[in-house]
């Protein structure tokens, strides 16, 4: 698939123009200049003769065979352009034209009307609101960018002409080479998706980079991800990351898993390398076909100046690399081979007179180290810094060596021709350490994941059955409650479903009268708390109560929350108050949410009535399998609260684990439901369990 658009044997040019400033007269020069392989033929019904080439007055006219077509005439005209192509029968189409959906109602009609032609005929479009296409194999300039693309091994695709421009113009100028270059516009047809399928198999795509503001569906993008980042690093930078989500969240999960923290879970499962600027978008497109030779965080840092040898430690430490701790034999070759003043140990600090030798013996001493994975080499430009000999030695070890070489060329003026040699050899090269530290860290990061996910072969995922009975009840009582908006459920709702799971509820006696408050016969102290499917967050409204020591309190408890309530929300519908044993235990919340893009979500944080506060929460897509779930719980900042520190024992982590995996078949089993939040969870000690004290189901 896709093939036949991109190495096409014959592209007709739809709309192309003798007036040297119309889009249709640069893309037919884009094609005709660029020395592309395949034949090309002008279309436009009032010329003859355009760039010395005779021009056909319909697609139709055109007496061979057409394998793409790209059209660049007003959006009014391409539907019946569109349908031409079809009779012609012309396989892929490009849609340059603006003026779509991206200009209102009337804009959307006509593209409805391109995407019905399109399936009509099976024609796959790209576009509409375009830049076009490039590739640099058989030089096709399908495009009105100016210029062709370098060749080398990046597979760009972008939903913004204007990042496309933008990187075209920044690749000249970063002598950066590309495979394909894809602009998508409104992608009414042909999407991300297709592009990163056919990335995962083209042999001379080795990594691909994506601009992305909006993703469509969800679960066919993350499925096309994970493929392609298991063989290739995938860079993609997602802009308009809002938060609506969030806004019509009805609990503290719906508010801590907002839709950039999804994004983050989604783009993390499928081993993205996520960016979030287009600096770092261009500072890792230099370093990524660096994945293949990089096989470990152990580095090196080669500097002739102490100051940045000094930054570069602090960015390391609070990275994923780590120095390497260079071998006796690699020690000594270096004391034989640098001045006395030099520092032998990670960061080699190799002196302010270092010669373009001096870096090339150090460098080979460093990357013959078995120890060490990859190395940073830095220079500072001082007056017997041979700057471009200094280059070449580089480019020669990063190649001998085979091992990830990354320069940091500080400077300006004096360092640019070195760098300009780096980069058309397409070594990494930075200005600044702290780009080449982040780079490198996240290309070790997106590598020791893409060899986990090998090793792992991951564990299945146990499906939990609720039995049919109880599975039939519960969908009743969505039928019953159902509603247009979100709406929470009562607790005695909720509970009922969490107990059919085995979930481990605090006890719960709900009394609806000041009778009732006469039958609890728990043990004290309990806690008490009101139950309406219209408070939210009970404690803000004083109708939460913990530790009632006897009956006279449990009385007077009763009476005080009916009345807060009362005063504070006139309005709520009360279904009464609910008496439970206080629980012990470290206050942790487990929650899930259905995304609109990516599904059910389950997270787990930090609990209690500060959960917002804290924030510290992680979070998986569903199905999440008990593996999952431990590794989810290890990423929290509180982690080691939970394994126990300054002598306080481990919390029973297995009955977390066994909470959140149950949450997640809940979701999968009731796509009625929006959201739960355990909040809080009480975890003992190991062995101890967990007791669920607050619990809330929307759907
Ligand atoms: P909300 O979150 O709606 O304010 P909760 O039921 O979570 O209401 O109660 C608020 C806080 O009161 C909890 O975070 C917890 O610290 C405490 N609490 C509530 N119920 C119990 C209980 N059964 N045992 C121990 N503490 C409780
Ligand atoms: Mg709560």
């Amino acid at each position: 698939m896709l093939r036949t658009l991109l190495y096409p044997k014959s592209v007709a040019v739809i709309g192309v123009s003798s007036n040297s400033k119309k889009i249709g007269h640069t893309i037919a020069k884009n094609i005709l200049s660029h020395k592309f392989s395949g034949k090309v033929y002008l279309v436009n019904p009032s010329s003859k003769k355009i760039l010395g080439k005779k021009v056909f007055s319909s697609v139709i006219d055109i007496p061979a065979k057409v394998d793409l077509a790209v059209i660049s005439i007003p959006a009014a005209f391409t539907p019946r352009a569109l349908e031409e192509c079809g009779k012609k029968k012309i396989p892929y189409s490009i849609i340059i034209s603006a003026g779509f959906s991206e200009t209102g109602e009337e804009g959307r009609r006509l593209e409805e009307e391109i995407l019905r032609i399109s399936k009509k005929y099976s024609i796959g479009v790209l576009g509409p609101n375009c830049l076009g296409i490039l590739n640099s194999e058989n030089r096709l300039n399908a495009s009105f960018a100016r210029g062709m693309i370098r060749p080398g091994g990046i597979g760009f695709i972008s939903q913004s002409g204007a990042i496309c421009s933008a990187m075209l113009d920044w690749s000249h100028k970063n002598n950066l080479g590309f495979s394909k270059f894809i602009s998508l516009g409104n992608t009414t047809a042909l999407d991300e998706v297709d592009f990163m399928k056919y990335f995962e198999n083209d042999p001379k795509t080795s990594v691909v980079l994506c601009y992305l503001e909006e993703i469509r569906s969800g679960k066919e993008f993350l499925e096309s991800a994970r493929l392609l980042a298991m063989k290739k690093p995938l860079i993609i930078l997602k802009a308009g990351v809002t938060d609506e989500g969030k806004k019509a969240a009805l609990s503290h999960t719906g508010s801590l898993a907002g839709d950039d923290t999804v994004v983050e879970a989604a783009f993390q499962e499928a081993n993205i390398i996520r960016v979030r600027t287009l600096e770092d978008f261009f500072n890792m497109a230099t370093i990524a076909s660096c994945a293949n030779s990089l096989k470990g965080n152990k580095i090196a840092v080669i500097s002739n100046a102490g100051g940045p040898a000094v930054l570069t430690t602090d960015l390391v430490s609070q990275s994923f690399l780590q120095f390497a701790e260079l071998k006796q034999e690699t020690q000594k070759k270096l004391s034989n081979n640098l001045p006395k003043t030099a520092n032998i140990k990670n960061p080699i600090d190799i002196v302010g007179d270092a010669n373009a030798f001096r870096y090339e013996t150090t460098l080979s001493s460093a990357l013959t180290d078995t120890g060490v994975d990859a190395c940073i080499v830095i220079l500072t430009p001082q007056t017997v810094t041979e700057i471009d000999a200094t280059a070449k030695v580089i480019i020669a070890a990063s190649k001998k060596y085979k091992k990830s070489v990354v320069a940091t060329f500080i400077g300006g003026k004096k360092a640019l021709s070195g760098v300009t040699l780096l980069a058309k050899k397409n070594i990494p090269v930075y200005e600044f350490p702290n780009q080449a530290v982040a780079a490198l860290s996240a290309l070790y990061k997106y590598v020791s994941n893409k060899n986990k996910q090998k090793s792992m072969g991951s564990e299945q995922y146990k499906k939990i059955v609720v039995n049919t009975k109880e599975y039939n009840n519960f969908k009743n009582i969505f039928i019953l409650l159902a509603t247009h908006t979100l709406f929470q459920m009562s607790l005695k709702n909720s509970l009922e479903i969490l107990k059919a799971y085995e979930l481990p509820c605090v006890e719960s006696f709900f009394a609806e009268s000041a009778q009732d408050v006469e039958k609890i016969n728990f043990e004290y102290p309990l806690a008490a708390k009101i139950d309406s499917q219209d408070v939210v967050h009970k404690s803000d409204i004083n109708a939460v109560v913990v530790n009632i020591k006897n009956k006279d309190e449990a009385r007077v408890a009763f009476a005080s929350i009916q009345k807060n309530v009362f005063s504070r929300m006139p309005q709520a519908k009360v279904a009464g108050v609910v008496f439970q044993p206080m629980a012990a235990g470290f206050e942790v919340i487990c929650g899930a949410r259905r995304d609109p893009q990516f599904g059910p979500v389950v997270l787990a944080g930090i609990g209690g009535i500060y959960a917002e506060v804290f924030n510290d929460v992680s979070l998986r897509l569903a199905p999440v399998s008990r593996s999952d779930a431990r590794e989810l719980l290890s990423e929290l900042h509180s982690y080691p609260i939970l394994k126990g520190i300054r002598g306080k024992p481990s919390c029973d982590m297995e009955s977390l684990v066994d909470i959140i995996n149950k949450l997640s078949q809940i979701m999968i089993d009731f796509p009625e439901i929006m959201e739960i939040d355990l909040n809080p969870v009480m975890v003992g000690e190991a062995r101890e369990g967990a007791r669920i004290v607050d619990f809330r189901i929307v759907f």
